[in-house]
């Protein structure tokens, strides 16, 4: 019996144990390890940073949901990891053989990167984590009662912007809603080279689309930008201008997590995992990486340099992958190894409208990029949350219905082309 070893159960670490158990059924023991008792859908976090949803409606128990499937859980952090002796550390000191690790431990935010960034030792807002979410939305809260000056974006080197952009729009139409918008200047500042390039080079009209939308609703912006320090009242750029501000959301710039980087050759020296072309760690092939641990180099070189994004769904295309992989090496399935498409549609909600993104795959050159906006997009971000979260209730990573919709669309998430893994 090998045992498979899952740490982190977010949105890439779960559907990945999912699959695993559905692969490879009774025969081998799969153990998740998660640092948390929940799994949340982080892509909510924007509304329950604004007080519009409760963090409980999108959040999931992991130990009755793991136990009913036959998955072990431990919720412990992983503390350190050896690939040689092929165990995991726990934070209690319990040691872990493992015949495949999976890492899926999303990233650490690296608020040190700016003076004054993050919540904790700064005084920027971030809606990266349940805590710094429902500490957002009790900020809200009084700002709303005394409103003024807002910044939202991103600090230099994050990779992780559609939620800045969300979240700004869901600050104005939630302004709006309370007649307080004219009482408050709305800066976006983000370090991409134009607004819409989302660490990905932009995708279809995504440029055009964003600066209308941010020109209709009053949004001022300044991309190309890299916030250096932040104060209690300032948030000052490189360029040498000043923004006075009452609330400040900027995104900060990730790193690899403290497990990883206590495990010196697991990572590269941000503490990311490195992957070949079938998401194997070119050194240790046991080990697997899903989600936004994993290392991809950024896109293009750009002035200000940031990373490449890893969205929801390219973390669920990983761990497929993986799974498949896993299963293939322990000789339960024949036939190629998968590699994740990393294809991606997105939704990000604006209030009463909202955009959807669609590129396959996500890193250019592209087969398809699509970008549009409509008032039925935060319908379906609302309905997808549900849809989401039932999977992971059920213990399902990618239902018929889901592939088969995906393939109506042209998608799909793992692909087998032997000729490209000819060097690997
Ligand atoms: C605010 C926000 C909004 C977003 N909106 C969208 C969206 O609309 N659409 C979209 O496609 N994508 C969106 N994304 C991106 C998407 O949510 C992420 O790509 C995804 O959550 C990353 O999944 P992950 O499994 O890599 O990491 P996570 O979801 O962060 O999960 C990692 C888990 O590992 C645990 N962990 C960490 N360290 C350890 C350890 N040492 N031991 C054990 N466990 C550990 C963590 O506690 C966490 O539970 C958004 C991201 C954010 C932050």
């Amino acid at each position: 019996m090998a045992h498979v070893v899952v740490i982190g159960a977010g949105l890439g670490g779960l559907p990945c144990a999912y699959e695993l158990k559905k692969l490879l059924g009774k025969d081998h023991k799969i153990t998740v390890v998660s640092s948390v008792a929940k799994f949340t859908f982080t892509p909510s976090l924007p509304w329950v940073a604004l007080g519009l949803s409760p963090l409980d409606k999108i959040q999931l128990d992991l130990s009755p949901v793991l136990k009913k499937l036959g998955i072990a859980f431990l919720h412990q952090a992983a503390l350190q990891i050896d690939p040689v002796a092929q165990t995991v550390m726990t934070q209690d000191h319990q040691v872990l053989n493992y015949d495949h690790l999976v890492i899926a431990t999303g990233p650490a935010l690296n608020f040190a990167a700016v003076p004054g960034l993050g919540p904790e030792t700064g005084y920027t807002h971030c809606i990266c984590t349940d805590s710094h979410a429902l500490n957002c939305a009790k900020a809200w809260d009084t700002f709303l009662k005394n409103p003024g000056p807002i910044v939202i974006g991103a600090a230099p080197g994050a990779s992780c912007f559609g939620p800045a952009y969300e979240f700004a729009f869901l600050v104005d139409h939630e302004l709006k809603k309370r007649k307080l918008r004219k009482y408050v200047d709305i800066h976006f500042v983000t370090p991409e080279p134009y607004i819409g390039h989302l660490g990905i080079g932009g995708m279809a009209n995504s440029r055009r689309l964003l600066e209308d939308a941010f020109d209709e609703r009053g949004i001022k912006w300044i991309s190309n930008a890299a916030i250096t320090e932040v104060t209690p009242t300032d948030v000052k750029l490189a360029c040498g201008q000043t923004l006075f501000y009452k609330y400040a959301m900027v995104m900060p710039s990730f790193l690899g997590t403290q497990v990883i980087r206590n495990s010196p050759t697991v990572g590269n020296v941000k503490g990311f995992i490195p992957v070949n072309k079938i998401w194997h760690h070119p050194q240790y092939h046991n080990i697997h990486s899903v989600g936004v641990i994993t290392a991809l180099d950024p896109v293009e070189k750009t002035p200000i340099p940031i990373g490449t994004p890893k969205t929801g769904q390219m973390n669920e295309s990983m761990a497929l992958a993986v799974a498949h992989n896993i299963a293939m090496d322990l000789g339960i399935i024949k036939g190629e190894k998968a590699r994740p498409t990393l294809a991606a549609i997105c939704f990000a909600d604006m209030g009463n409208t909202g955009i959807a993104f669609l590129a396959d795959p996500i890193i250019p050159p592209r087969n398809k990029g699509f970008v549009k906006e409509g008032f039925w997009v935060h319908w379906v971000k609302m309905a997808f949350e549900r849809y989401f979260l039932m999977k992971m209730r059920l213990g399902i990573a990618m239902p018929f219905y889901e592939e088969l919709s995906l393939k109506i669309l042209g998608i799909s998430l793992i692909e087998s082309n032997p000729n490209v893994f000819t060097n690997i």
